[in-house]
């Protein structure tokens, strides 16, 4: 099928759970490659607590090693003021131009929170979504979105989803409901963790956690002062 995928986030930091997600929807849909795309400046979160934006790509690279098809994309680095995705992903198209549209991952809580992003609600012009549910029955949260923020494209009275689907757009471009399975782990836990001094052992790879403790002074003060997010 090919097709290149692009799974964005703040990766503060990186873990098993996003590895997963872009290996699971790259066999799934057949991509050639996933670009792990870390925000600079996420519009949405404060930046209290964000490690560099340097150490948050360093430890992406370690995350991805020995997987070929996952590349880390630093596209949004480049760009100044806040990562919003759909400027970023213009920005893309510019760059990328005369190839398909990527395919831009989120999970169930980023899609349904989609009316918030700035010109979220047009992303489908500049990609094909595809929303990935928490538990697998999340159908339903796919469909109420996609009713309230494209009306007219679902008939009135149909069944959720309970296997993949594809709905095509009232306004154009298409979204795609995944349902593949999902690691229930979070940065939010992961910082909690360091915070307690607890092993990280198995949510991130042994590189990428030779990184964070290569770092380690950094990393404490800088999420000394995280909130739960
Ligand atoms: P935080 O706890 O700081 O919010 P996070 O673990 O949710 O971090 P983000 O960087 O916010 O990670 O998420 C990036 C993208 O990855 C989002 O689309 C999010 O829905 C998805 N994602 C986050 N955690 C998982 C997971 N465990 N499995 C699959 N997808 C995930
Ligand atoms: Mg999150």
């Amino acid at each position: 099928m090919g097709g290149i995928g692009i799974l964005g986030g703040t990766f503060n930091p990186v873990h098993n759970g996003h590895v997963r997600h872009a290996v699971e929807v790259a066999e799934a849909l057949g991509l050639e490659r996933v670009a792990l795309m870390p925000c600079a400046t996420p519009p949405h979160k404060e930046s209290a607590g964000l490690l560099p934006f340097a150490l948050r790509v360093e430890l992406l690279r370690a995350a991805v090693k020995g997987i070929p098809f996952l590349k880390v994309e630093t596209l949004e680095g480049e760009l100044s003021g806040p990562s919003y995705t759909w400027r970023t992903l213009n920005e893309w198209a510019r760059r990328h131009e005369g190839e398909p549209l990527p395919y831009f991952m989120m999970g169930a809580e980023a899609f349904a929170a989609l009316d918030t992003w700035n010109h979220g609600l047009k992303l489908p012009q500049v990609a094909h979504l595809v929303m990935v549910p928490r538990g697998g029955d999340d159908g339903s949260v796919f469909h109420e979105s996609i009713r309230s923020f494209w009306p007219g494209s679902l008939p009135e009275v149909c069944d959720v989803p309970l296997g993949r689907e594809t709905v095509e757009l009232a306004g154009g471009g298409r979204c795609t409901f995944l349902p593949v399975p999902r690691l229930d782990i979070s940065s939010t836990f992961i910082r909690a963790r360091w915070r307690s001094g607890r092993s990280l052992a198995a949510l991130m790879s042994a590189e990428e956690l030779a990184v964070l403790h290569a770092h380690a002074e950094e990393v404490s003060a800088c999420w000394a002062t995280a909130r739960p997010r």
